[in-house]
């Protein structure tokens, strides 16, 4: 991996646990990028689904998003419509689509293939490189990012990920029983931390937030004030 040249803060955990939210203020407050990763394996579930792959066939999915361009960026005055980031796969706006159950559950079937990952890896480290980030994903504290300046795993408990999905989904108009969101959430938990590839884990240098009790607004005023007193002691 090329020598970094900026800040990089990495957060790993669960299905939601806040990560988007909390990531995407922090990185507002401190004039950071925010880059959600989940979103790329969100892509190339579509693209797998587009175009009538087999998610379990990564020898033909990873050349497919090898060659996608996949942009991310803060989203301009005519996108602001609740969505925490502009994702483009080659110039589409895809920031909605990729936000379905089908293409959640086809993102962590995707995300089992060491070539998808090793793709997504490196187009993810190429983007830290140059400029400040808050990453948030599975694996950035350990493989993406193993060199971050902070490294944070954020959580919450099963029940409380799961009313928070299920709460966010009612207010996108999306009528599903709480049981489904919690099995759906739980099935995911489970490909996450059993895959045989770079499984979600906690690294020993990670500062651990349990956001089951806390607010998201308390927890971007902890990590805020915790980079700031790393840039004053640095
Ligand atoms: O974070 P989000 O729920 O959008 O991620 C979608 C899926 O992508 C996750 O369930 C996980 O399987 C996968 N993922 C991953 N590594 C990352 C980010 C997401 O395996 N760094």
């Amino acid at each position: 991996m090329a020598k970094k040249n900026s800040f990089q803060i990495a957060i790993d955990g669960p299905v939601a646990a806040g990560k988007g939210t909390v990531s995407r203020l922090v990185a507002d407050k401190l004039g950071f990028l925010y880059v959600d990763t989940g979103a790329m394996y969100r892509v190339t579930a579509l693209i797998g689904i587009r175009n009538q792959i087999d998610l379990s066939n990564q020898d033909q999915l990873a050349p497919l998003v090898k060659k996608a361009t996949i942009h991310m960026r803060n989203p301009n005055s005519q996108e602001k419509d609740g969505r925490l980031t502009t994702v483009l796969l080659d110039n589409e706006d895809v920031s909605w689509v990729i936000r379905t159950e089908d293409v959640s559950q086809g993102a962590s079937k995707v995300a089992v293939h060491p070539q998808v990952r090793s793709v997504l890896v490196e187009k993810q480290q190429q983007i830290a490189l140059e400029q400040d980030v808050v990453m948030e994903g599975r694996d950035i504290t350990y493989r993406v990012l193993p060199q971050a300046d902070l490294k944070i795993y954020l959580t919450a408990n099963d029940v409380v990920r799961a009313k928070r999905r299920h709460h966010d989904l009612l207010t996108k108009g999306v009528d599903i029983e709480f049981d489904e969101v919690y099995k759906d959430l739980l099935e995911r938990d489970h490909r996450d931390q059993s895959r045989s590839v770079d499984p979600l884990q906690i690294v020993e240098d990670a500062w651990v937030i349990d956001t089951s009790d806390i607010s998201i607004q308390q927890v971007v005023a902890l990590i805020v004030s915790k980079v700031e007193l790393m840039s004053t002691v640095g």
